[in-house]
């Protein structure tokens, strides 16, 4: 790659990563070659290759507002389909132990898309960049390198029917966005690097997914109702109308620790009338069911170290999935693929190959604050294992006052759901204007109840 224009990238995987690296590669190389196992274009429902797809898929306010900055418009081509967009607080109803946290309007948006919807729309728009070719059907295979090994110089790829023999995608640079299971840190082992370290936090999680056409309308101009789990109440459910006709709605349960929602449907009916809220199970006992519940399950969050690696051959990077996974009841992977989109333009800006070191670092710093949300609120559940610092009790503790406090504080809702949107680091939590207001609610709550109080809650 010579002053800053390549001649030819190849993505490997052509998912929600692969897509947004394509778009920011097609800005720099002459082609861009987009490999993925599954047929891609066309697709409108759920494919092999991202069987987590089924499953609800938020889309939080940073990557909302990254999406449409890489492909303006792309709010109203959802809304084309179907997708009703609105407020990140004011139109979802957020619930911590039971209880909604104040909705008012935060100016930040969503659109409410089932993940095969908006990974199609997407892909519309990366398809439409004429520089950019879409390599379907096709199994990476593994990567091309230079005699000495110092350089990745393509991928060998196959026909996924093996109709034909392996073929070799030469590149000037090729990027791995091949999800959880990529094999990167295996190839690097072959050709005698280091593999990266990598973090695990075991969950032990599962989300189990069933579509309904509802015959009451529970959600009275909310966009979604969306009782969180945490530690008080580990199970958890996405409830969102879905498009495609009146009444159609898209839930998904989750539970931690092993208490999987089951896939039978008595088992499903139960797991959500244990939920803290009765709304749900109540609009769903009567409803229709369009399908049988399916399950996902999801042992660990992984974080691979590739910024601690101390040598790394020339022309390859890894973005997306591949790098960090995170518990995906916080909804950030696919926000996390953008922030990683957008790091890699700023390299692809300074001109010339992007030094995978620095890469490396930068996109380390944009997953550490999603990471220690994630990764920090898990170590809240007791049976989660990890080393629990005082740092990360003290925040867990105090979020939990927040939360509690947010109930009846629109400005404290706010501040939450800017950071539960990647908006605002978790740090902003802490300042003084916040920590005043929880604790003046926490005094109240634990207050003795005054006669006013008691009347109101015998109304
Ligand atoms: C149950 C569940 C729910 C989630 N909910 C949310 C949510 O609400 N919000 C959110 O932001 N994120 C969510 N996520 C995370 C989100 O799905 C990912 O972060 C996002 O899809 C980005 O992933 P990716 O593109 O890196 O990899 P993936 O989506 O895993 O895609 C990898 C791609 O690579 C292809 N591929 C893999 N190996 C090969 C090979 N050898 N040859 C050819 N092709 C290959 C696959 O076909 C696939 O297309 C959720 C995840 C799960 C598991």
């Amino acid at each position: 790659m010579a002053g800053g224009e390549g001649t030819r990238a190849v993505v490997l995987g052509g998912s929600m990563a692969g897509l947004l690296a394509a778009r920011v590669l097609s800005e720099r190389f002459t082609e861009v070659l987009l490999v993925d196992r599954d047929r891609l274009t066309g697709v409108t429902t759920y494919r092999p290759g991202v069987p987590h797809g089924r499953h609800a898929h938020g889309l939080v306010a940073r990557g909302h507002q990254i999406l449409e900055e890489h492909f303006p418009g792309l709010t109203q081509n959802l809304v084309s389909v179907g997708v009703r967009p609105g407020d990140f607080n004011g139109d979802i109803r957020w619930l911590f132990n039971g209880r909604r946290i104040a909705p008012s309007h935060s100016g930040l948006g969503c659109v409410p898309a089932t993940r095969p919807v908006l990974e199609n729309q997407v892909r519309l728009r990366v398809q439409a960049i004429p520089n950019v070719r879409f390599v379907e059907g096709h199994d990476v295979l593994g990567l091309e390198t230079s005699a000495n090994r110092t350089r990745v110089t393509g991928a060998r790829v196959q026909r996924h029917d093996g109709s034909a023999p392996p073929e070799t995608l030469h590149a000037d640079l090729v990027l791995d966005t091949t999800g959880r299971g990529s094999r990167t840190p295996l190839w690097l082992e072959e050709l005698g690097y280091g593999r990266p370290e990598e973090e695990r936090i075991k969950i032990d999680l599962a989300y189990t997914t069933r579509h309904y056409r509802l015959r009451t309308d529970p959600f009275g101009g909310d966009l979604a109702i969306i009782p969180a789990a945490t530690p008080k109440t580990p199970r958890g459910a996405f409830f969102f109308p879905i498009s495609g006709g009146e009444g159609l709605v898209e839930l998904s349960l989750t539970g931690i620790l092993g208490d999987h929602p089951p896939t039978d449907p008595d088992g499903f009916l139960d797991f959500a009338r244990s939920l803290p809220i009765p709304d749900i199970y109540q609009s769903i006992k009567d409803a229709e069911p369009l399908d049988d519940p399916v399950t996902f399950k999801y042992p660990a969050s992984v974080r691979r170290h590739y910024e601690r690696l101390t040598d790394f051959p020339g022309g390859l990077l890894v973005m997306g999935d591949a790098v960090c996974t995170f518990n995906p009841v916080y909804a950030q992977g696919m926000t996390v693929s953008a922030l990683g989109s957008l790091v890699l333009r700023r390299h692809l800006d300074q001109g010339g190959e992007p030094d995978a070191k620095a890469f490396f670092k930068d996109l380390s710093r944009e997953i550490d604050s999603p990471w220690e949300l994630a990764a920090g609120s898990d170590l809240g559940y007791p049976g989660v294992q990890g080393k629990r610092s005082a740092k990360v009790r003290f925040v867990n503790a105090y979020v939990a006052r927040l939360q509690d406090a947010a109930v009846n504080d629109p400005a404290l809702a706010n501040a939450f759901i800017r950071v539960a949107g990647l908006i605002d680091s978790p740090a902003s939590l802490m300042l003084p204007r916040h920590v005043v207001r929880v604790l003046r609610a926490s005094r109240r709550s634990s207050a003795p109840a005054t006669p006013a109080d008691l009347q109101e809650s015998r109304r």
